[in-house]
Protein backbone atom coordinates (compact mmCIF):
# COMPACT_ATOMS: atom_id res chain seq x y z
CA UNK A 1 0.00 0.00 0.00
CA UNK A 2 1.39 3.29 -0.58
CA UNK A 3 0.26 5.32 2.25
CA UNK A 4 2.79 8.20 2.92
CA UNK A 5 4.26 10.36 0.51
CA UNK A 6 7.36 12.54 0.91
CA UNK A 7 7.89 15.51 -1.35
CA UNK A 8 11.26 17.19 -1.26
CA UNK A 9 11.57 20.64 -2.16
CA UNK A 10 8.99 24.00 -1.20
CA UNK A 11 9.11 25.91 -4.63
CA UNK A 12 5.84 26.19 -6.26
CA UNK A 13 6.12 22.62 -7.37
CA UNK A 14 6.26 21.06 -3.81
CA UNK A 15 3.91 23.33 -2.16
CA UNK A 16 1.75 22.81 -5.37
CA UNK A 17 1.74 18.84 -4.94
CA UNK A 18 1.46 18.65 -1.16
CA UNK A 19 -2.24 20.86 -0.79
CA UNK A 20 -3.50 19.13 -4.16
CA UNK A 21 -2.52 15.69 -3.00
CA UNK A 22 -3.66 16.35 0.72
CA UNK A 23 -6.89 17.70 -1.35
CA UNK A 24 -7.27 14.19 -2.67
CA UNK A 25 -6.76 11.90 0.11
CA UNK A 26 -7.24 13.81 2.69
CA UNK A 27 -5.72 11.73 5.77
CA UNK A 28 -5.82 8.26 4.06
CA UNK A 29 -2.44 9.93 3.31
CA UNK A 30 0.37 10.90 5.07
CA UNK A 31 2.17 13.97 3.15
CA UNK A 32 5.28 15.00 4.42
CA UNK A 33 7.41 18.38 2.77
CA UNK A 34 10.95 18.36 3.11
CA UNK A 35 12.26 22.00 2.35
CA UNK A 36 15.58 23.16 2.69
CA UNK A 37 16.61 26.44 4.93
CA UNK A 38 19.62 27.32 3.14
CA UNK A 39 18.49 26.59 -1.01
CA UNK A 40 16.24 29.43 -2.35
CA UNK A 41 13.00 28.25 -4.50
CA UNK A 42 13.57 29.86 -7.92
CA UNK A 43 10.97 32.77 -6.89
CA UNK A 44 10.28 33.39 -10.48
CA UNK A 45 7.37 31.67 -12.88
CA UNK A 46 4.59 34.55 -11.87
CA UNK A 47 2.61 33.79 -15.31
CA UNK A 48 0.08 30.90 -15.22
CA UNK A 49 -1.71 29.07 -18.03
CA UNK A 50 -5.49 29.66 -18.06
CA UNK A 51 -6.29 26.17 -17.23
CA UNK A 52 -4.59 27.27 -13.60
CA UNK A 53 -8.02 27.81 -12.47
CA UNK A 54 -8.65 24.16 -11.80
CA UNK A 55 -6.12 23.88 -9.35
CA UNK A 56 -7.40 26.10 -7.13
CA UNK A 57 -10.88 25.21 -7.74
CA UNK A 58 -9.45 21.55 -6.69
CA UNK A 59 -8.45 23.27 -3.28
CA UNK A 60 -11.76 24.81 -2.89
CA UNK A 61 -10.36 27.95 -3.10
CA UNK A 62 -11.52 30.83 -4.33
CA UNK A 63 -10.17 34.23 -5.45
CA UNK A 64 -10.54 36.25 -2.81
CA UNK A 65 -9.06 33.62 -0.45
CA UNK A 66 -5.49 34.17 -1.96
CA UNK A 67 -5.23 36.76 -4.89
CA UNK A 68 -5.26 39.59 -2.32
CA UNK A 69 -2.59 37.80 -0.25
CA UNK A 70 -0.30 37.20 -3.14
CA UNK A 71 -0.67 40.72 -4.91
CA UNK A 72 -1.95 38.59 -7.64
CA UNK A 73 -3.63 39.85 -11.19
CA UNK A 74 -5.63 38.68 -14.03
CA UNK A 75 -3.60 37.88 -17.00
CA UNK A 76 -6.33 37.61 -20.60
CA UNK A 77 -3.58 37.16 -22.64
CA UNK A 78 0.02 37.10 -23.83
CA UNK A 79 1.27 40.16 -25.79
CA UNK A 80 4.26 40.17 -27.93
CA UNK A 81 6.15 42.86 -29.08
CA UNK A 82 9.09 43.40 -31.68
CA UNK A 83 8.47 40.13 -32.94
CA UNK A 84 8.00 40.59 -36.37
CA UNK A 85 9.53 44.09 -37.15
CA UNK A 86 9.83 46.72 -34.27
CA UNK A 87 6.95 48.57 -33.05
CA UNK A 88 4.56 45.15 -34.11
CA UNK A 89 2.03 43.76 -31.11
CA UNK A 90 0.10 40.88 -31.33
CA UNK A 91 -1.79 39.08 -28.73
CA UNK A 92 -2.57 35.53 -27.96
CA UNK A 93 -5.46 35.55 -25.76
CA UNK A 94 -7.34 32.66 -24.19
CA UNK A 95 -9.83 32.71 -26.25
CA UNK A 96 -10.87 30.11 -28.65
CA UNK A 97 -12.01 31.11 -32.40
CA UNK A 98 -15.38 32.22 -33.30
CA UNK A 99 -17.02 29.68 -36.20
CA UNK A 100 -19.06 31.22 -38.67
CA UNK A 101 -20.10 28.97 -41.73
CA UNK A 102 -18.07 26.07 -40.52
CA UNK A 103 -14.81 28.07 -40.73
CA UNK A 104 -13.16 29.74 -38.08
CA UNK A 105 -13.24 33.32 -37.78
CA UNK A 106 -9.47 33.32 -38.02
CA UNK A 107 -9.75 31.51 -41.78
CA UNK A 108 -12.10 34.31 -42.51
CA UNK A 109 -9.72 37.24 -40.97
CA UNK A 110 -7.00 35.58 -43.62
CA UNK A 111 -9.67 36.41 -46.74
CA UNK A 112 -11.03 39.30 -46.15
CA UNK A 113 -8.15 41.80 -43.71
CA UNK A 114 -11.18 43.90 -42.40
CA UNK A 115 -7.69 45.68 -41.03
CA UNK A 116 -3.98 44.69 -40.29
CA UNK A 117 -4.75 42.75 -37.13
CA UNK A 118 -5.95 39.85 -36.95
CA UNK A 119 -6.44 39.39 -32.74
CA UNK A 120 -8.45 42.46 -32.64
CA UNK A 121 -10.32 41.84 -35.63
CA UNK A 122 -10.99 38.56 -34.33
CA UNK A 123 -10.98 38.17 -30.50
CA UNK A 124 -12.22 40.32 -27.69
CA UNK A 125 -9.64 40.06 -25.38
CA UNK A 126 -6.85 41.99 -27.46
CA UNK A 127 -9.08 45.41 -27.26
CA UNK A 128 -9.79 44.56 -23.82
CA UNK A 129 -6.32 44.50 -22.96
CA UNK A 130 -4.92 47.33 -24.89
CA UNK A 131 -7.64 49.30 -22.61
CA UNK A 132 -6.40 47.63 -19.26
CA UNK A 133 -9.73 46.24 -18.73
CA UNK A 134 -10.70 43.70 -16.06
CA UNK A 135 -12.24 40.73 -17.03
CA UNK A 136 -14.54 41.03 -13.97
CA UNK A 137 -16.89 43.92 -12.74
CA UNK A 138 -16.62 45.42 -9.33
CA UNK A 139 -19.53 43.44 -8.50
CA UNK A 140 -17.07 40.67 -9.70
CA UNK A 141 -18.96 39.41 -12.11
CA UNK A 142 -17.33 37.69 -15.48
CA UNK A 143 -17.10 39.61 -18.44
CA UNK A 144 -19.61 37.85 -20.37
CA UNK A 145 -21.16 34.09 -18.83
CA UNK A 146 -20.80 32.49 -21.81
CA UNK A 147 -16.82 32.07 -21.61
CA UNK A 148 -17.67 30.56 -17.79
CA UNK A 149 -17.21 26.74 -18.40
CA UNK A 150 -16.27 23.58 -15.99
CA UNK A 151 -16.75 25.73 -12.80
CA UNK A 152 -18.43 22.40 -11.09
CA UNK A 153 -16.50 21.67 -8.17
CA UNK A 154 -12.79 19.84 -8.24
CA UNK A 155 -12.71 19.40 -12.10
CA UNK A 156 -9.45 19.20 -13.00
CA UNK A 157 -7.71 20.05 -16.23
CA UNK A 158 -7.32 16.57 -17.36
CA UNK A 159 -10.93 15.06 -16.84
CA UNK A 160 -12.09 18.22 -19.42
CA UNK A 161 -10.38 20.12 -21.65
CA UNK A 162 -11.54 23.15 -20.77
CA UNK A 163 -9.95 26.84 -20.58
CA UNK A 164 -11.16 29.90 -19.29
CA UNK A 165 -11.07 33.64 -20.61
CA UNK A 166 -8.37 34.31 -17.95
CA UNK A 167 -5.68 33.05 -15.66
CA UNK A 168 -3.06 34.94 -12.92
CA UNK A 169 -0.35 36.40 -12.75
CA UNK A 170 0.76 36.52 -8.78
CA UNK A 171 3.79 36.59 -6.46
CA UNK A 172 5.95 33.40 -6.51
CA UNK A 173 7.16 33.65 -2.76
CA UNK A 174 3.94 34.88 -1.96
CA UNK A 175 1.37 32.08 -2.91
CA UNK A 176 4.69 29.31 -1.91
CA UNK A 177 3.43 31.10 1.95
CA UNK A 178 0.30 31.00 1.00
CA UNK A 179 0.23 27.39 0.32
CA UNK A 180 2.53 25.93 2.87
CA UNK A 181 -0.35 27.78 5.68
CA UNK A 182 -2.68 25.96 3.95
CA UNK A 183 -2.00 22.43 3.99
CA UNK A 184 0.17 22.76 7.05
CA UNK A 185 -3.63 23.46 8.52
CA UNK A 186 -5.17 20.60 6.89
CA UNK A 187 -2.53 18.18 7.82
CA UNK A 188 0.75 18.51 5.48
CA UNK A 189 3.65 17.96 7.91
CA UNK A 190 6.39 20.35 7.26
CA UNK A 191 10.50 19.66 7.62
CA UNK A 192 12.26 22.35 6.81
CA UNK A 193 15.81 21.04 6.60
CA UNK A 194 18.55 19.57 4.15
CA UNK A 195 17.91 16.35 2.53
CA UNK A 196 21.61 15.38 2.85
CA UNK A 197 21.27 11.90 1.35
CA UNK A 198 18.87 9.98 -0.62
CA UNK A 199 19.25 6.16 0.81
CA UNK A 200 18.19 3.65 -1.66
CA UNK A 201 17.04 -0.64 -0.66
CA UNK A 202 18.88 -3.37 -1.70
CA UNK A 203 16.07 -3.30 -5.47
CA UNK A 204 17.38 0.71 -6.10
CA UNK A 205 13.74 1.51 -4.90
CA UNK A 206 14.12 4.74 -2.41
CA UNK A 207 13.77 3.80 1.28
CA UNK A 208 13.97 7.07 2.96
CA UNK A 209 15.38 10.79 2.62
CA UNK A 210 18.50 11.70 5.16
CA UNK A 211 18.02 14.90 6.44
CA UNK A 212 20.66 17.12 8.07
CA UNK A 213 19.19 17.80 11.44
CA UNK A 214 15.90 15.81 11.70
CA UNK A 215 16.93 12.56 11.20
CA UNK A 216 15.28 9.96 8.57
CA UNK A 217 12.00 10.42 6.67
CA UNK A 218 10.27 7.46 5.51
CA UNK A 219 7.85 7.56 2.89
CA UNK A 220 6.21 4.88 0.47
CA UNK A 221 6.48 7.03 -2.30
CA UNK A 222 8.65 10.08 -2.96
CA UNK A 223 8.13 13.11 -5.16
CA UNK A 224 11.31 14.81 -6.48
CA UNK A 225 10.35 18.84 -6.42
CA UNK A 226 13.87 20.00 -6.25
CA UNK A 227 14.37 22.33 -8.81
CA UNK A 228 16.84 21.94 -11.44
CA UNK A 229 19.02 20.14 -9.01
CA UNK A 230 16.52 17.07 -9.24
CA UNK A 231 18.73 15.15 -6.67
CA UNK A 232 15.94 12.35 -6.59
CA UNK A 233 15.67 11.43 -10.12
CA UNK A 234 18.21 12.40 -11.80
CA UNK A 235 21.15 12.70 -9.25
CA UNK A 236 20.07 9.82 -7.19
CA UNK A 237 17.95 7.55 -9.70
CA UNK A 238 20.69 8.51 -12.79
CA UNK A 239 17.20 8.97 -14.95
CA UNK A 240 19.09 10.33 -18.49
CA UNK A 241 17.60 13.64 -19.45
CA UNK A 242 16.90 14.96 -23.23
CA UNK A 243 18.21 18.21 -23.90
CA UNK A 244 15.94 20.61 -25.82
CA UNK A 245 18.58 22.68 -26.51
CA UNK A 246 19.58 21.97 -30.02
CA UNK A 247 15.79 23.12 -31.00
CA UNK A 248 15.54 25.54 -27.99
CA UNK A 249 19.00 27.27 -27.36
CA UNK A 250 17.52 29.71 -24.71
CA UNK A 251 19.38 28.89 -21.34
CA UNK A 252 19.39 31.61 -19.17
CA UNK A 253 17.82 34.36 -17.74
CA UNK A 254 18.54 37.33 -15.28
CA UNK A 255 15.47 38.43 -13.58
CA UNK A 256 14.61 41.32 -11.53
CA UNK A 257 11.55 42.62 -9.08
CA UNK A 258 10.71 46.03 -9.81
CA UNK A 259 8.63 48.44 -7.90
CA UNK A 260 6.16 50.45 -10.01
CA UNK A 261 3.62 53.13 -9.27
CA UNK A 262 0.52 50.76 -10.61
CA UNK A 263 -1.78 53.57 -10.08
CA UNK A 264 -0.17 55.29 -12.43
CA UNK A 265 1.21 53.24 -14.78
CA UNK A 266 -2.10 50.82 -14.82
CA UNK A 267 -2.15 47.19 -15.02
CA UNK A 268 -2.29 45.45 -18.32
CA UNK A 269 -4.47 41.82 -18.15
CA UNK A 270 -1.43 40.21 -20.52
CA UNK A 271 1.86 38.94 -19.92
CA UNK A 272 4.48 40.73 -22.23
CA UNK A 273 7.20 38.81 -24.45
CA UNK A 274 9.29 41.83 -25.85
CA UNK A 275 11.94 40.44 -28.70
CA UNK A 276 15.21 40.99 -28.07
CA UNK A 277 19.05 41.09 -29.67
CA UNK A 278 19.61 37.19 -28.06
CA UNK A 279 16.13 36.32 -26.57
CA UNK A 280 12.87 38.33 -25.31
CA UNK A 281 12.06 40.03 -21.88
CA UNK A 282 9.09 39.40 -20.01
CA UNK A 283 6.66 41.68 -18.14
CA UNK A 284 4.56 40.36 -15.88
CA UNK A 285 2.24 43.14 -13.82
CA UNK A 286 1.32 42.31 -10.35
CA UNK A 287 -0.78 44.62 -7.98
CA UNK A 288 2.43 45.87 -6.64
CA UNK A 289 5.48 45.72 -8.55
CA UNK A 290 6.62 44.08 -12.16
CA UNK A 291 8.11 41.02 -12.64
CA UNK A 292 10.35 40.90 -15.29
CA UNK A 293 13.14 39.21 -16.71
CA UNK A 294 15.70 38.63 -19.76
CA UNK A 295 15.53 34.79 -21.45
CA UNK A 296 18.44 34.80 -23.40
CA UNK A 297 21.07 32.51 -24.79
CA UNK A 298 24.57 32.03 -23.34
CA UNK A 299 25.93 31.49 -26.90
CA UNK A 300 24.87 35.19 -28.01
CA UNK A 301 25.05 37.09 -25.12
CA UNK A 302 27.35 37.48 -21.83
CA UNK A 303 25.38 37.45 -18.42
CA UNK A 304 26.08 41.41 -18.30
CA UNK A 305 25.12 41.94 -21.94
CA UNK A 306 21.61 40.43 -20.76
CA UNK A 307 21.66 42.05 -17.40
CA UNK A 308 22.58 45.90 -18.99
CA UNK A 309 20.15 45.03 -21.88
CA UNK A 310 17.22 44.53 -19.28
CA UNK A 311 17.90 47.37 -17.13
CA UNK A 312 18.28 49.71 -20.25
CA UNK A 313 14.94 48.38 -21.46
CA UNK A 314 12.90 49.20 -17.68
CA UNK A 315 15.00 52.23 -17.23
CA UNK A 316 16.05 54.04 -13.93
CA UNK A 317 12.72 52.38 -12.02
CA UNK A 318 15.30 49.36 -11.88
CA UNK A 319 17.99 50.85 -10.55
CA UNK A 320 17.71 49.67 -6.66
CA UNK A 321 16.66 46.27 -7.85
CA UNK A 322 18.98 43.36 -7.53
CA UNK A 323 19.88 40.58 -10.41
CA UNK A 324 18.96 36.96 -10.05
CA UNK A 325 20.93 35.48 -12.75
CA UNK A 326 19.43 31.86 -13.23
CA UNK A 327 20.94 29.11 -15.47
CA UNK A 328 18.26 26.82 -17.21
CA UNK A 329 17.90 23.17 -17.98
CA UNK A 330 15.70 22.69 -21.25
CA UNK A 331 14.79 19.86 -21.81
CA UNK A 332 12.61 16.69 -20.24
CA UNK A 333 13.86 13.61 -18.16
CA UNK A 334 13.67 10.73 -20.06
CA UNK A 335 10.92 9.31 -17.95
CA UNK A 336 8.90 11.49 -15.38
CA UNK A 337 8.66 8.67 -12.37
CA UNK A 338 10.94 5.81 -11.78
CA UNK A 339 11.07 2.86 -9.34
CA UNK A 340 8.99 4.81 -6.62
CA UNK A 341 9.56 8.61 -7.52
CA UNK A 342 8.46 11.28 -9.86
CA UNK A 343 9.66 14.38 -10.43
CA UNK A 344 7.48 17.20 -10.47
CA UNK A 345 8.49 20.61 -11.47
CA UNK A 346 11.68 21.72 -12.75
CA UNK A 347 13.22 18.84 -12.08
CA UNK A 348 11.24 16.58 -14.60
CA UNK A 349 11.75 19.48 -17.20
CA UNK A 350 11.05 22.68 -18.77
CA UNK A 351 10.84 24.72 -21.87
CA UNK A 352 11.45 28.76 -21.67
CA UNK A 353 8.72 30.48 -20.21
CA UNK A 354 7.38 32.00 -23.62
CA UNK A 355 3.94 30.70 -22.68
CA UNK A 356 3.83 30.14 -18.97
CA UNK A 357 3.88 27.03 -19.57
CA UNK A 358 6.18 26.04 -16.40
CA UNK A 359 3.41 25.88 -13.35
CA UNK A 360 0.69 24.40 -16.09
CA UNK A 361 3.06 21.39 -16.17
CA UNK A 362 3.17 21.24 -13.05
CA UNK A 363 -0.59 20.78 -12.20
CA UNK A 364 -0.62 18.50 -15.10
CA UNK A 365 1.78 16.17 -13.30
CA UNK A 366 0.52 16.40 -10.66
CA UNK A 367 -3.17 15.58 -11.81
CA UNK A 368 -1.56 12.69 -13.53
CA UNK A 369 -0.10 11.37 -10.44
CA UNK A 370 -3.61 11.12 -8.72
CA UNK A 371 -4.92 9.47 -12.10
CA UNK A 372 -2.44 7.19 -11.85
CA UNK A 373 -1.49 6.60 -8.24
CA UNK A 374 0.43 3.76 -7.29
CA UNK A 375 -0.69 0.42 -4.96
CA UNK A 376 2.58 -0.65 -3.94
CA UNK A 377 2.56 -4.00 -6.48
CA UNK A 378 4.93 -3.79 -8.85
CA UNK A 379 2.82 -5.55 -11.30
CA UNK A 380 0.22 -3.36 -10.90
CA UNK A 381 2.56 0.09 -10.85
CA UNK A 382 4.66 -0.96 -13.98
CA UNK A 383 1.76 -0.39 -16.21
CA UNK A 384 0.52 2.77 -14.13
CA UNK A 385 4.18 4.14 -14.11
CA UNK A 386 4.27 4.24 -17.72
CA UNK A 387 0.87 5.83 -18.50
CA UNK A 388 2.46 8.46 -16.37
CA UNK A 389 5.51 8.46 -18.07
CA UNK A 390 3.78 8.09 -21.54
CA UNK A 391 2.36 11.40 -21.08
CA UNK A 392 4.28 13.67 -19.13
CA UNK A 393 7.02 13.08 -22.26
CA UNK A 394 4.11 13.98 -24.66
CA UNK A 395 3.62 16.88 -22.77
CA UNK A 396 6.80 18.64 -22.62
CA UNK A 397 7.60 17.07 -26.94
CA UNK A 398 4.21 18.78 -27.39
CA UNK A 399 5.63 22.30 -25.38
CA UNK A 400 8.61 21.87 -27.09
CA UNK A 401 7.24 21.70 -30.89
CA UNK A 402 4.79 24.75 -30.21
CA UNK A 403 8.37 26.92 -28.79
CA UNK A 404 10.08 26.17 -31.91
CA UNK A 405 6.83 27.64 -33.78
CA UNK A 406 7.34 30.63 -32.06
CA UNK A 407 10.71 31.07 -33.39
CA UNK A 408 10.62 29.73 -36.88
CA UNK A 409 7.39 31.26 -37.57
CA UNK A 410 8.62 35.11 -36.12
CA UNK A 411 9.47 37.89 -38.72
CA UNK A 412 12.99 38.18 -37.56
CA UNK A 413 16.15 37.57 -38.83
CA UNK A 414 18.22 40.66 -38.88
CA UNK A 415 21.24 39.52 -36.54
CA UNK A 416 22.77 36.42 -35.94
CA UNK A 417 20.77 34.68 -33.32
CA UNK A 418 17.52 35.62 -35.17
CA UNK A 419 19.19 34.22 -38.37
CA UNK A 420 19.42 30.65 -36.77
CA UNK A 421 16.06 30.65 -35.41
CA UNK A 422 15.02 30.04 -39.13
CA UNK A 423 17.82 27.13 -40.23
CA UNK A 424 18.35 25.17 -36.63
CA UNK A 425 16.80 21.53 -36.97
CA UNK A 426 12.84 21.20 -36.53
CA UNK A 427 11.42 18.23 -34.04
CA UNK A 428 10.07 15.52 -35.91
CA UNK A 429 7.30 16.35 -37.45
CA UNK A 430 6.96 20.17 -37.31
CA UNK A 431 8.38 20.68 -40.43
CA UNK A 432 5.69 18.23 -42.44
CA UNK A 433 3.07 20.25 -40.42
CA UNK A 434 4.38 23.60 -41.09
CA UNK A 435 3.76 22.71 -45.02
CA UNK A 436 0.23 21.96 -44.09
CA UNK A 437 -0.20 24.75 -42.42
CA UNK A 438 1.04 26.89 -45.45
CA UNK A 439 -2.10 25.52 -47.48
CA UNK A 440 -4.62 25.66 -44.42
CA UNK A 441 -3.72 26.99 -40.91
CA UNK A 442 -4.12 24.62 -38.09
CA UNK A 443 -6.79 22.39 -36.84
CA UNK A 444 -7.35 20.11 -34.14
CA UNK A 445 -6.18 17.44 -36.38
CA UNK A 446 -2.93 18.98 -38.25
CA UNK A 447 -1.55 19.98 -34.88
CA UNK A 448 1.45 17.51 -32.76
CA UNK A 449 -0.62 14.93 -32.64
CA UNK A 450 -0.10 13.63 -28.58
CA UNK A 451 -0.95 16.48 -26.70
CA UNK A 452 -3.09 19.41 -27.07
CA UNK A 453 -2.44 21.35 -23.97
CA UNK A 454 -2.58 24.38 -26.59
CA UNK A 455 -5.46 24.09 -29.20
CA UNK A 456 -5.27 25.00 -32.61
CA UNK A 457 -6.36 28.51 -32.00
CA UNK A 458 -3.21 29.07 -30.62
CA UNK A 459 -1.35 28.09 -32.95
CA UNK A 460 -3.10 29.94 -35.22
CA UNK A 461 -2.53 32.98 -33.71
CA UNK A 462 1.31 32.64 -33.00
CA UNK A 463 1.56 31.97 -37.01
CA UNK A 464 -0.77 34.98 -37.95
CA UNK A 465 1.02 37.44 -35.23
CA UNK A 466 4.50 36.74 -35.59
CA UNK A 467 4.16 37.25 -39.25
CA UNK A 468 7.32 35.25 -41.13
CA UNK A 469 5.24 32.54 -42.41
CA UNK A 470 3.69 32.48 -45.79
CA UNK A 471 -0.41 32.66 -45.13
CA UNK A 472 -2.61 32.24 -47.79
CA UNK A 473 -6.69 32.07 -47.86
CA UNK A 474 -8.49 29.08 -47.92
CA UNK A 475 -9.39 28.39 -51.62
CA UNK A 476 -12.50 27.08 -51.00
CA UNK A 477 -13.97 30.80 -48.95
CA UNK A 478 -13.55 32.86 -52.23
CA UNK A 479 -16.41 30.98 -53.58
CA UNK A 480 -18.80 31.04 -50.22
CA UNK A 481 -20.75 34.02 -49.37
CA UNK A 482 -19.06 35.78 -46.51
CA UNK A 483 -21.84 38.18 -45.30
CA UNK A 484 -22.22 36.16 -42.03
CA UNK A 485 -18.22 36.45 -41.80
CA UNK A 486 -18.44 40.60 -42.10
CA UNK A 487 -21.24 40.49 -39.82
CA UNK A 488 -19.19 38.67 -37.13
CA UNK A 489 -16.10 40.91 -37.90
CA UNK A 490 -18.68 44.31 -37.10
CA UNK A 491 -20.70 41.89 -34.15
CA UNK A 492 -16.45 41.57 -32.11
CA UNK A 493 -15.73 45.17 -32.60
CA UNK A 494 -19.25 46.36 -31.71
CA UNK A 495 -18.58 43.65 -28.56
CA UNK A 496 -15.07 45.03 -27.36
CA UNK A 497 -15.83 48.91 -27.70
CA UNK A 498 -19.29 48.35 -25.51
CA UNK A 499 -17.03 46.05 -23.26
CA UNK A 500 -14.38 48.57 -22.81
CA UNK A 501 -16.66 50.98 -22.10
CA UNK A 502 -18.12 49.04 -19.20
CA UNK A 503 -15.81 46.88 -17.72
CA UNK A 504 -13.77 48.79 -14.74
CA UNK A 505 -9.97 48.76 -15.27
CA UNK A 506 -7.91 46.48 -13.61
CA UNK A 507 -6.15 48.33 -11.41
CA UNK A 508 -9.62 50.06 -10.25
CA UNK A 509 -11.01 46.79 -10.08
CA UNK A 510 -7.89 45.59 -7.73
CA UNK A 511 -8.00 48.50 -5.64
CA UNK A 512 -11.79 48.03 -4.84
CA UNK A 513 -10.91 44.43 -3.71
CA UNK A 514 -7.94 45.84 -1.77
CA UNK A 515 -10.17 48.35 0.13
CA UNK A 516 -7.88 51.54 -1.63
P1 LIG B 1 12.37 25.56 -7.23
O1 LIG B 1 11.59 26.81 -7.14
O2 LIG B 1 13.79 25.67 -7.63
O3 LIG B 1 12.26 24.86 -5.83
C1 LIG B 1 13.16 23.84 -5.44
C2 LIG B 1 12.93 23.52 -4.00
O4 LIG B 1 13.72 22.40 -3.67
C3 LIG B 1 13.27 24.64 -3.02
O5 LIG B 1 12.28 24.73 -2.02
C4 LIG B 1 14.58 24.17 -2.39
O6 LIG B 1 14.72 24.65 -1.08
C5 LIG B 1 14.34 22.67 -2.43
N1 LIG B 1 15.58 21.89 -2.34
C6 LIG B 1 16.60 21.85 -3.23
N2 LIG B 1 17.57 21.03 -2.76
C7 LIG B 1 17.13 20.54 -1.58
C8 LIG B 1 17.66 19.65 -0.62
N3 LIG B 1 18.85 19.09 -0.77
N4 LIG B 1 16.93 19.38 0.47
C9 LIG B 1 15.71 19.93 0.66
N5 LIG B 1 15.16 20.77 -0.22
C10 LIG B 1 15.86 21.07 -1.33
N6 LIG B 1 6.55 29.12 -14.93
C11 LIG B 1 5.35 29.64 -15.20
O7 LIG B 1 4.35 28.93 -15.11
N7 LIG B 1 5.20 30.94 -15.57
C12 LIG B 1 6.26 31.75 -15.72
O8 LIG B 1 6.08 32.93 -16.03
C13 LIG B 1 7.55 31.23 -15.51
N8 LIG B 1 8.64 31.99 -15.65
C14 LIG B 1 9.88 31.44 -15.46
C15 LIG B 1 11.03 32.18 -15.71
C16 LIG B 1 12.27 31.61 -15.56
C17 LIG B 1 13.49 32.39 -15.89
C18 LIG B 1 12.39 30.27 -15.11
C19 LIG B 1 13.74 29.63 -14.93
C20 LIG B 1 11.26 29.54 -14.82
C21 LIG B 1 10.00 30.10 -15.02
N9 LIG B 1 8.85 29.36 -14.79
C22 LIG B 1 7.64 29.88 -15.08
C23 LIG B 1 8.92 28.03 -14.20
C24 LIG B 1 8.62 28.14 -12.72
O9 LIG B 1 9.46 29.09 -12.14
C25 LIG B 1 8.81 26.82 -12.05
O10 LIG B 1 8.05 25.88 -12.72
C26 LIG B 1 8.34 26.90 -10.61
O11 LIG B 1 8.98 27.93 -9.94
C27 LIG B 1 8.56 25.61 -9.91
O12 LIG B 1 9.87 25.48 -9.51
P2 LIG B 1 10.22 24.21 -8.63
O13 LIG B 1 9.35 24.21 -7.44
O14 LIG B 1 10.22 23.02 -9.51
O15 LIG B 1 11.73 24.48 -8.24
Amino acid sequence: MVDSVVVVGGGTAGWMTATYLNAAFGDRVTVTVVESKNVPALGVGEATFSTIRHFFNYLGLNEQEWMLECHATYKLAVRFEDWNKPGDTFYHPFERNRVVDGFPLTDWWVQKKPTERFDKDSFLIASMCDAQSSPRYLDNSLFDGTFERGEEHRTTLTEQNTQFPYAYHFDAALLAKFLTRYGVERGVQHVLDDVVDVVLDDQGVIDHVRTREHGDVHGDFFVDCTGFRSLLVHQTLKEPFISFQDHLPNDSAVALRVPVDMAERGIRPATTATAKDAGWIWTIPLFERLGTGYVYASEYATPEEAERTLREFLGPVADNATANHIRMRIGRSERAWVKNCVAIGLSNGFVEPLESTGIFIIQNGIEQLVKNFPVGREETDVHLRDTYNRHAAHVMDGLREFMVLHWYASGRADNRYWKDTKTRALPDGLAERLEQWKVKLPDQDSIYPHYHGFESYSYRAIILGMGGLPVQPLPVLGKLDSTAADREFQLVADQAAALVEKLPSQYEYFAHLHGL
